[in-house]
């Protein structure tokens, strides 16, 4: 893969797409879900793969489309207390039809609010229940209701069987086995989680598009959480042998360090990768590295038992780290265009390693004549600058055994990653080593 510079407009193109994406009210199957894939679809050429409601994938079963038509709470003089209409997160997704008139006591039942956050509404779920609804409100907001009111609840929802829809973007590349970039589309309203994660997919998805010799293939599939991977894994079994590994990439904007959370192998190239490239760019190693946890995103279903793919996860700070998580104050305040930059650089340069790192082997026994091959050699090597290229070569002409990566090396060495492979491209134009694995 050919190096990449970023080009500056990503940050504009990342933020317009979140800015045009959060209105929108979204869940597991909806409308809204598949209006959001469309608006994707008008930055990058989205396959939009669509499954059945009742659909068993695995243990799992797809669950109905749900679609709001209208969701309120009035007074008993007609005043709109709770809309749905001002703010998507005020209905719990999956809740039920209802329409009735209740007491306050009857209806604090049916409020979730954050006492702890008092003016912020709550985002909560309720996939696989049938038989519940719930509005989400600001604590604060509790002070409009009192004992002595009927309140009119009105909840109009359509649950019906829909498609699940996954939007799946593919690149090619010289081999057919894959890196995969994934993020999750079911959130209505909120930025960081996850908006974020789609927004700097997308743009890596662009960015790998313009870059030539791609070494890999690179699928981005965009998904309802959980369930949508879980569709996937199930309905695609017989290619997931072609998945090298690749990231899930969630709350990708707020001003916290990059975070990333290993694999559940912890060992692949994967995760020597990202480490890398986190250790070298951020120097004072102001980063996150932690192990896989098994409780979170998609990364739990590519890694688990039976599919066991080496998928790790970038964000910046943990989802469940940040007060504003699954909050209205997760909106579009809570992040920046800076920071969805940052994080994309961080990852592309991650997915430039990877796309890169080979094995070389020796062609030559004992140490090479290193000039006769056009290859510079310093003379002076009383006190050897370890970050001089005449060192590297060194190095190099140690290591090029056909047994570790250059990757491997620069790590063992301290390099970065660039230098050892710049100067092993001295090395190969000059016959002394040759290429033994891709991959
Ligand atoms: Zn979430």
């Amino acid at each position: 893969m050919n190096k990449y510079s970023l080009p500056y407009n990503s940050m504009d193109a990342m933020w317009e797409l979140i800015e045009r994406l959060f209105p929108i009210n979204r869940t597991l199957v909806n409308d809204g879900y598949l209006e959001s894939l469309e608006i994707i679809r008008e930055k990058i050429d989205l396959n939009i793969l669509k499954y059945d409601s009742g659909m068993e994938v695995w243990d799992w079963i797809i669950p109905n489309a749900w679609n709001v038509r209208e969701a309120y709470i009035k007074d008993s003089s007609g005043n709109i207390l709770v809309d749905f209409d001002n703010n998507n997160l005020h209905l719990a997704a999956y809740s039920i039809r209802f329409s009735g008139k209740l007491t306050k006591s009857e209806l604090l039942k049916h409020i979730w609010t954050l006492p702890g956050q008092p003016d912020a509404i709550p985002y909560r779920t309720l996939y696989y229940k049938t038989d519940d609804w719930k509005f989400c409100i600001a604590h604060n907001d509790l002070r409009l209701f009192n004992d002595s009111e009927a309140y009119d609840v009105c909840i109009d929802i359509d649950s019906k069987p829909g498609k699940l829809c996954i939007g799946e973007y593919y690149l090619p590349g010289k081999t057919e086995k894959e890196i995969l970039i994934t993020s999750y589309l079911c959130h209505p309203s909120l930025a960081n989680d996850n908006l974020s994660g789609v927004a700097v997919a997308v743009e890596i998805m662009k960015n790998l598009a313009a870059i030539d010799n791609r070494r890999y293939s690179y699928r981005l599939l965009v998904v309802p959480e959980s369930i949508g991977a879980i569709t996937y894994l199930a309905t695609h079994e017989d290619q997931l042998h072609k998945i090298v590994g690749g990231y899930v990439l969630t709350c990708c904007g707020d001003d916290g360090i990059v975070t990333y959370k290993k694999t559940y192998s912890g060992n692949s190239i994967i995760d020597k990768a990202a480490v890398h490239v986190l250790k070298n760019k951020y120097q004072d190693s102001s980063f996150n590295e932690y192990d896989f946890w098994p409780n979170g995103s998609d990364e739990q279903k590519y890694n688990a038992p039976g599919v066991r793919l080496d998928v790790g996860s970038f964000m910046r700070t943990p989802y469940s780290e940040f007060a504003e998580y699954h909050t209205s104050k997760d909106n579009l305040s809570f992040i920046s265009k800076e920071k969805l930059f940052d994080t994309l650089d961080s990852i592309l340069r991650t997915l430039y390693v990877i796309d890169n790192d080979e094995i070389l082997n020796n062609n030559y026994k004992g140490e090479p004549f290193l000039s006769k091959h056009g290859i510079y050699q310093s003379t002076d090597l009383k006190k050897p600058d370890k970050q001089s290229i005449c060192y590297i070569q060194r190095v190099l002409m140690m290591e090029l055994d056909g047994l570790n990566s250059l990757l491997d090396i620069a790590d063992k060495w301290n390099y970065s990653f660039d230098d050892v492979y710049d100067v092993s491209r001295e090395f190969l134009k000059s016959g002394l080593v040759r290429i033994v694995e891709s991959k």
